[in-house]
């Protein structure tokens, strides 16, 4: 199908809603014109008609003229200016009276009519207007007929001249409408021209730059607006994507430099055994290092576009909990941490069992990883069915606190001390926490230490966040 523009489209639906209206307006002007026309006849021959029936009188069954000057009047006498035809005939149709003006002719009869009548009919060629009524005598008998008749032609000529008037306009006046509410139409999707090719111009290149907004605070500026925010936020995306890449090539750059320095200094020159062991020993740590980088970046990149969460089952909270704490015995006795735990038996609650442990552990190792030696940490669960990891390790500042959950990012605290990280562990269980609807709460003050609160959506079935508690 051939594609039409939008103003001749809006051009093509004015133009047919108007074309209805516009033969609806002329149909309706020349039927009342007509009518009008035919009233006024009609209203003319009823006055003559009853000027001519006061001068009648009937006697005997024979009708006297009273008024015999009416009858020679001049627009009964000639027939060139306004004239009006009179007629009267008896009961048989035989005329008994006529006005000069109808010489050798006479008005048509419409013989046993006992209605007072009016009609269109002819004489002499021409066409005329007519009235006929009976006469009745004194016992209320049919005693004859008068007709009052006027010529037809001038006002037939009117009603004529204004249909062909109304027929040409009809069809010439269309045309002009249709360019006229074309040119109207360009004119106000002009902006939304612009509009377009400003948008068209922007590429990934250009990407800062935005539309101007329109003068007029209209729904085109609005628009505008919309757009505008748009390429913010896609800009926004586009660059933490190019931060995220550069900040990955950066953290994989790291231990490969190291990586690529020591094997050098393992192949320059024959060493003693003990230095191949120690060399390995780093070369190893670097691997180790990368491989967990690796894994992160993996495990973002493969949830990163995931809509709802797969595979829900029932968990225990505090089974998942004592198997975390299991894994970081080592770390808890190198930092004599005590360990406060208060959880409900049977905690049970509706997720996804690795990414439940995925957060968790992430929270949980924070929590080893920024405590101080001999700190506590605190894990307990709160009467709404939430589950809080407290520690009283370095804290954070509120901007700090702001942007943990950014990729990458590390608290300068956090990264000039010897604590190994990458900043991408609290990005993954947001995003997961995210994918299971649970919220993370965090708070946080510096060298007091933090706490993560997490709240589980609630069961449908319950009402609970978890079941049972
Ligand atoms: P990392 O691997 O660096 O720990 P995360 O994404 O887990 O990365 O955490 C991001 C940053 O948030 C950390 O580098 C640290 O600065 C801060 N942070 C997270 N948890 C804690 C905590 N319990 N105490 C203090 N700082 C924390």
């Amino acid at each position: 199908m051939k594609e039409q523009s939008y103003s001749k489209r809006i051009a093509l639906n004015f133009l047919t809603a108007t074309a209805i209206l516009i033969l609806v307006i002329f149909t309706l002007t020349f039927l009342v014109v007509y009518k009008t026309v035919y009233n006024s006849l009609d209203a003319d021959l009823e006055a003559e008609y009853q000027e001519i029936a006061h001068g009648i009188v009937i006697l005997d069954d024979q009708l006297i003229f009273a008024n015999t000057g009416e009858w020679s009047e001049n627009e009964h006498a000639q027939i060139e200016v306004n004239p009006t035809f009179l007629q009267v005939s008896d009961t048989s149709g035989n005329i008994i009276r006529k006005s000069p003006n109808l010489m050798g002719t006479s008005l048509e009869l419409l013989k046993n009519e006992n209605n007072k009548i009016f009609f269109n009919a002819g004489l002499s060629g021409g066409q005329v207007r007519q009235v006929q009524m009976i006469l009745t005598n004194d016992r209320n008998e049919k005693a004859g007929y008068i007709s009052v008749a006027v010529p037809l032609e001038a006002s037939l000529m009117v009603l004529k001249n204004l249909l062909i008037i109304l027929l040409l306009a009809f069809p010439f006046v269309l045309p002009v409408l249709y360019f006229i509410t074309r040119y109207l139409a360009q004119k106000s999707i002009m902006p939304v021209k612009i509009l377009t090719e400003s948008a068209g111009k922007i590429r990934r290149e250009n990407l800062n730059t935005r539309i101007s907004l329109p003068r007029q605070k209209d729904e085109l500026y609005t628009l505008t607006e919309t757009i505008n925010s748009l390429l913010d936020r896609i800009e926004g995306t586009i660059l933490l994507e190019k931060q995220f890449s550069s900040d990955a090539s950066h953290e994989l750059r790291t231990p490969l430099s190291v990586l690529k320095g020591t094997l050098e200094l393992m192949i320059r020159k024959p060493h003693d055994p003990d230095y191949y062991i120690e060399k390995t020993g780093t070369c190893m740590e670097e691997v180790n290092r990368m491989s967990v980088l690796v894994d992160q970046l993996l495990l973002l990149a493969r949830y990163e576009n995931e809509q709802s969460p797969s595979g829900l089952t029932l968990i225990s909270l505090d089974d998942l909990i004592n198997n975390i704490i299991a894994r970081h015995a080592r770390a808890l006795e190198q930092k004599k941490i005590t360990l406060d735990l208060n959880i409900t038996r049977d905690l049970t609650v509706s997720t996804n069992p690795f990414m439940a442990e995925q957060i968790l552990e992430n929270i949980f190792s924070n929590a080893v990883k920024y405590s101080r030696e001999n700190g506590t940490v605190s894990i307990f669960s709160g009467n709404n069915g939430t589950l809080t990891i407290k520690d009283e390790g370095v804290g954070m500042s509120k901007e700090e606190l702001s942007r943990i959950f950014n990729r990458f990012y590390r608290a300068d605290q956090s990264r000039n001390s010897k604590v190994k990280g990458y900043g991408l562990g609290l990005a993954i269980a947001k995003r997961f926490a995210d994918l299971l609807q649970i919220v993370i709460q965090a708070e946080s003050e510096p060298l007091k230490g933090s706490s993560f609160t997490l709240v589980f959506p609630l069961f449908p079935e319950t009402g609970n966040n978890s079941v049972p508690f």
